[in-house]
């Protein structure tokens, strides 16, 4: 009886959850005055599903964790993945363990479950922010359906440096999108009941500043200043945390010299105190551990110490916790309050979930059979690939561009290594998307012509001489390139003379973003480069059909190539998605969240920098380069449309505001080309002068609108407070007075620009 659920009609109204909070919080408090110290500290344990949990564990280490589940002292697992296994392993818990208090169930997934989706980055080119709920939810009713309630996603690291193989894994490099892309996540993935059995726990993670490694190098050293931090990095975790995401997850990275694992300025001080969030954090994978290679503990008791301490509440993967925090109880070197108040936040999702109602209110094998990888499903995963699309370029060619392609072209040759490639679409981190099981562009375009096109396919070079195979675990498997096997370029060639139009299928295989996936080459790499230029030489008619992970340096197509279609890795449906704007059916509205460079010499490259004292080359000695611009090739925000969109009569309905005020800015946007089409209408702000220097630009809205051919729409953004304030020199999120520039338009280099006086 103390286990039942209180009402749970799922019913928002502020008072009935506010007495349901007090529900919950009575049941865990009755429940935490069962457990006894060992019971309490395993509720802090996750472990990994070293072993197939649909039978018996076997090799010792696995036998352990068995036992350790038996006994009711493990809190959470994760990789426990499909309803058999799930059933079975709260089974050792819920049949065995004396007080019973299941298991919670994670998973890494980050875009997708089976159905896969593109990857984050190029989801959120899309700038539009119910897609992305709409495949968070999906994601959600998948994971949900194969028994787990929980998913270490979404990642809302800032990062800037395309070196950084996680990049992929983000909304990219803006603060303010971020927060927006994070947010929208979070709902899709939660939904507005987390105790429905189709709605799962999300998790921001890294915290904090993972992004930020020194030279893009994964794990590695993070010095950020501490008003950067609190611009630039904590906003989507702060918005996250207002959004009441269940879960954080901690970093692997030190940040000033402290590993973020066992900081307690940001998670017992910030997160816990200051934003008063009650959800509980999780380590990263062994990041308790890994403190010890820091430098920063000298063994794992003390790292179980200095982690607790901080306010890390579940270890996962260190062994830490388990082996050491009942001494350190003893020793007074811990307090039973802290591990009281990690308990109860781990109890408290339980509860919300429903698990204590129903452990095995997730396990339903009908649910698992039918309610994944649907028809429906894939068809939204479709719709949010397209939408996912950036074009980079479209030249005119002989009076008109390339792209749209019309379905009655006589022939295409479609070459490339990636043309074909069923697998690379897929990306990484695509959980149980299935190996090789993504439409090709290939399958796409054939799918898309008529009987009378001729196709000329020709895989030119192989990317990669090994990549990550099926069953391989892709973190003790490096990827090779090919960089000799020439031996099919003559056929590519030959494919491209005789065809009107050569789509070049190039970019990045799935594995060459993700953990532990950071490059100094961020071009084409292997002979891809070779077999670009070879083609070119005898068919400039080229559209490059772009997959990759991170922003590339992709200078000299973007020279020659007249027309480049960013496509990163789009997920299940790729080929079909391709096609859509290929050919026309859909009308491309992405824009870039990330800036591309013209070389990587460049990175870490972003937009919204701030000046030195020297910013313009007018003079020998300035902060550019003396061999390549400073700016972006394609910088942040930008993409083209099939159609043209102007802006005009940019509009402020007064020049001066208090702090406490309001400004309402409008713009025209005219659509000039004879398509239907979407623009991303983006405002911009500069603070001219601050108690701190202040970024040249800053996006601070946003807003996707479809505009009809011809059609004049007036686009409404409202400057107040929250558009203004930032954490300032006095440590403290305010507005300044002072002068301010606003920009309205299609990109963050548009100068479409108007000012106002802040009083
Ligand atoms: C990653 C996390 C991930 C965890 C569990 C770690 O290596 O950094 O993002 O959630 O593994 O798979």
């Amino acid at each position: 009886a103390l286990f039942n659920s209180c009402d749970k009609t799922g019913t928002n109204t502020s008072k009935k959850s506010a007495m349901q909070d007090d529900a919950i919080e009575q049941k865990v408090d009755s429940v935490l005055a069962l457990m006894n110290l060992k019971e309490k500290i395993g509720q802090m344990v996750q472990y990994s599903a070293s072993w197939d949990v649909t039978g018996p564990a076997s090799a010792e280490g696995d036998k352990f964790k068995e036992e350790k589940l038996k006994k009711g002292e493990v809190g959470s697992m994760l990789n426990v993945t499909s309803v058999e296994a799930v059933r079975n392993a709260q089974k050792l818990v819920m049949e065995n363990s004396r007080l019973k208090i299941p298991l919670i169930f994670a998973y890494d997934v980050i875009h997708g479950y089976k159905t896969i989706f593109p990857i984050p980055l190029g989801e959120s080119a899309s700038w539009d922010l119910d897609i992305i709920e709409k495949s968070a939810r999906i994601a959600a009713k998948e994971t949900s359906a194969a028994g787990m309630q929980w998913t270490f996603a979404p990642m809302i690291d800032i990062s800037r440096d395309a070196r950084w193989g996680r990049i992929m894994e983000g909304s990219g490099e803006d603060t303010y999108l971020g927060s927006k892309i994070g947010v929208a996540r979070i709902k899709g993935f939660q939904g507005d009941d987390l105790s429905k059995n189709n709605t799962i726990a999300a998790c921001a993670k890294h915290f904090a500043g993972y992004g930020f490694g020194e030279a893009g190098r994964d794990y590695n050293t993070v010095n950020i200043g501490e008003h950067e931090l609190h611009n630039v990095i904590l906003p989507p975790f702060k918005a996250a945390a207002e959004a009441g995401v269940a879960t954080f997850m901690n970093a692997f990275n030190e940040i000033d010299g402290i590993p973020a694992t066992g900081s307690k300025v940001l998670q017992r001080d910030l997160l816990k105190g200051e934003w008063g969030w009650n959800g509980f954090i999780v380590s990263d994978w062994g990041s308790i551990g890994e403190m010890i290679a820091h430098g920063f503990a000298k063994d794992k008791k003390h790292a179980a110490e200095i982690a607790l301490n901080a306010g890390s509440d579940m270890d996962m993967e260190s062994y830490a916790y388990e082996a050491e925090l009942e001494k350190l109880i003893e020793e007074n070197k811990v307090k039973l309050s802290d591990i009281d108040d990690a308990v109860k936040r781990i109890l408290r999702l339980k509860f919300q979930l429903g698990l204590f109602d129903d452990p095995y209110k997730y396990c339903d094998e009908e649910r698992e059979k039918n309610e994944i990888y649907t028809k429906e499903h894939l068809e939204i995963a479709r719709d949010v690939a397209k939408r996912s699309i950036v074009l980079l370029k479209n030249d005119t060619v002989k009076k008109s561009t390339l792209l749209p392609l019309s379905k009655d072209i006589n022939s295409i040759a479609v070459i490339g290594p990636l043309a074909d490639d069923k697998d690379t679409p897929l990306g990484n981190w695509r959980a149980h998307g299935e190996y090789n099981s993504a439409i090709s562009l290939l399958e796409g375009v054939k799918a898309a012509v008529g009987n009378s096109t001729k196709i000329y396919y020709e895989k030119g070079v192989e990317l990669t001489s090994k990549t990550v195979e099926p069953g391989e675990n892709q973190f003790l498997h490096h990827i090779e390139y090919n960089t000799t096997d020439r031996s099919g370029i003559a056929a590519a060639v030959n494919a491209a003379k005789k065809a009107e139009v050569v789509l070049l299928a190039i970019g990045e295989n799935a594995y060459q973003t993700g953990e532990g996936r950071s490059q100094t080459n961020i071009g084409f790499i292997g002979l891809q480069q070779e077999l670009l230029e070879a083609v070119y030489a005898v068919n400039k008619n080229i559209v490059i059909v772009l997959m990759n992970g991170r922003p590339m340096d992709i200078a000299w197509a973007a020279e020659h190539v007249p027309s480049i279609l960013e496509c990163w890795h789009l997920g299940s449906q790729s080929g079909y998605a391709i096609s859509d704007v290929l050919f026309g059916d859909y009308n491309p509205s992405g824009k870039l969240p990330v800036s591309f460079p013209y070389n990587v010499g460049q990175e870490p490259l972003y937009y919204n920098q701030k000046n030195t004292g020297r910013p313009m080359s007018t003079q020998v000695t300035y902060s550019g380069y003396n061999d390549a611009p400073k700016e972006a090739l394609f910088p942040f925000g930008y993409g083209l449309s099939y159609t043209n969109f102007t802006y005009s009569k940019l509009s402020l309905d007064k020049s001066e505001m208090d702090k406490g005020g309001e400004i309402k800015v409008s713009v025209n946007v005219t659509n000039n080309g004879s398509r239907d089409g979407e623009e991303v209408v983006q405002l911009y702000i500069r603070d001219l002068v601050g108690s701190l220097t202040r970024p040249i630009k800053e996006l601070k809205g946003f807003n996707k609108v479809m505009i009809k051919a011809g059609e004049t729409k007036t686009i409404n953004f409202t400057i107040n407070a929250e558009t203004l304030q930032f954490y300032t020199v006095n440590k403290k999120w305010e507005v300044e007075s002072g002068e301010f520039n606003v920009w309205v338009g299609g990109s963050s280099t548009t100068n479409n620009m108007a000012k106002f006086t802040v009083n």
